[in-house]
């Protein structure tokens, strides 16, 4: 690990100005579960580290449009068992859970889980080429053993997945990432925060250098009724997703009034397709229609050599997420 240094920032602008100052050598720091990681394997080096859990973006409340606010560094295991979000979010509280372990949880925060980076073994390993690490320097996985990566949304320079299950369960939720960075404060739909990786892997997300996560802003609709998250995984727990999905269906009578499906461990982003959500919206809710839906969410689909399984992996899990999402009214 690179020798650094650290502060405790108290103040909003305060953190937003030092960071921003110096965007290569001042790095953030909120549960510290993946940057630490990353220093230690000197895939990335800050100089100097600000720690921003004395800025009061803690706290979980209550919106005035009826929504709920998660603090940028409130904990994902205060989160997950926050009573709101067990009451109205169950599918993120779900997909929380699903994650990582339970004092990984309780250091974790919910801004860090948004910007936890790639999986891929050979972004990890500084002895092999990665564009994600190293631009330019060529893509590992094209070619080598790459069983967990992507096969939507890739691109000739990166096949990395993003490796959330919480952001899983925020993309079909329709949350919101509020922002701030030293042209002001702005709100990031959660579908335009992730990027894919295109000629810039690098590039994780939207992000402009310095900004701030202050919260992620959930909207009153929390489908509570019918719900899924199913996370299929080489181990029953502390695995990361081979394929999740977040399924959450509204009902009215016999028929559909709206449908969200988003996917994990299949792209360098939570995948979803909203526009061809709205096609199912009136119809009955069967097999066939969620078959078909599958079909259509993940065509285009490519597979690299060893992730070739995921392809029909993830229409048989959209399918069995979607089943269990109808039936699980409480
Ligand atoms: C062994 C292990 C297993 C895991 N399994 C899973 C799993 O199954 N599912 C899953 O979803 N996750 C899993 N995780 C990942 C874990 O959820 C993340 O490491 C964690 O959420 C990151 O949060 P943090 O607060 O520790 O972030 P940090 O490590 O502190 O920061 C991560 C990044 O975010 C930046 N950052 C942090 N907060 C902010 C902010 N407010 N604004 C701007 N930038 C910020 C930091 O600069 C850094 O770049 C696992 C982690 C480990 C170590
Ligand atoms: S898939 Fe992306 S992160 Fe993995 S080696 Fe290739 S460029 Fe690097």
């Amino acid at each position: 690990m690179n020798n650094f240094s650290l502060t405790q920032v108290d103040s909003i602008s305060v953190a937003v100005d030092k960071a921003t100052e110096d965007t290569i050598g001042n790095r953030y720091i909120a549960g510290g579960t993946n940057l630490i990681d990353l220093m230690k394997y000197r895939v990335e080096n800050p100089g100097h580290l600000l720690d921003i859990n004395a800025l009061g973006l803690s706290e979980i409340e209550t919106l005035p449009d009826a929504g709920l606010r998660l603090g940028a560094t409130a904990t994902n295991a205060d989160t997950a068992y926050n009573e709101e979000v067990e009451k109205k979010y169950p599918l993120l509280q779900k997909a929380i859970l699903s994650g990582a372990s339970t004092q990984l949880r309780n250091m974790a925060t919910d801004g860090g889980n948004l910007l936890q980076r790639t999986r891929c073994y050979y972004f990890y390993d500084t002895a092999t080429p990665c564009n994600k690490r190293e631009p330019g320097s060529g893509c590992s996985a094209i070619g080598g053993f790459n069983r967990i990566h992507a096969i939507l949304g890739t691109s000739d320079s990166c096949i990395a997945t993003h490796p959330s299950d919480m952001c899983v369960a925020l993309a079909a939720l329709d949350a919101t990432v509020q922002v701030t960075g030293d042209q002001g404060s702005r709100s990031i739909p959660i579908l335009e925060f992730h990027r894919l990786p295109g000629d810039k892997p690098e590039k994780d997300t939207n992000l402009q250098p310095g900004e701030l996560i202050t919260s992620i802003d959930l909207p009153e609709k929390g489908f509570s009724q019918h719900f899924e998250y199913l996370k299929v995984r080489d181990r029953r727990s502390y695995a990361f997703a081979l394929v999740s999905v977040a399924a959450a269906i509204e009902m009215d009578g016999e028929h559909i009034k709206d449908l969200r499906v988003a996917l994990g461990g299949v792209a360098h982003k939570p995948w979803r397709l909203a526009e061809l959500e709205k096609d199912y919206v009136g119809k009955t809710p069967n097999r066939k229609h969620f078959e078909e839906f599958a079909e259509k969410l993940i065509s285009g689909a490519k597979g690299f050599g060893d992730n070739d399984f995921k392809i029909d992996l993830a229409k048989k899990s959209i399918v069995r997420a979607l089943l269990t999402a109808l039936e699980s009214k409480k």
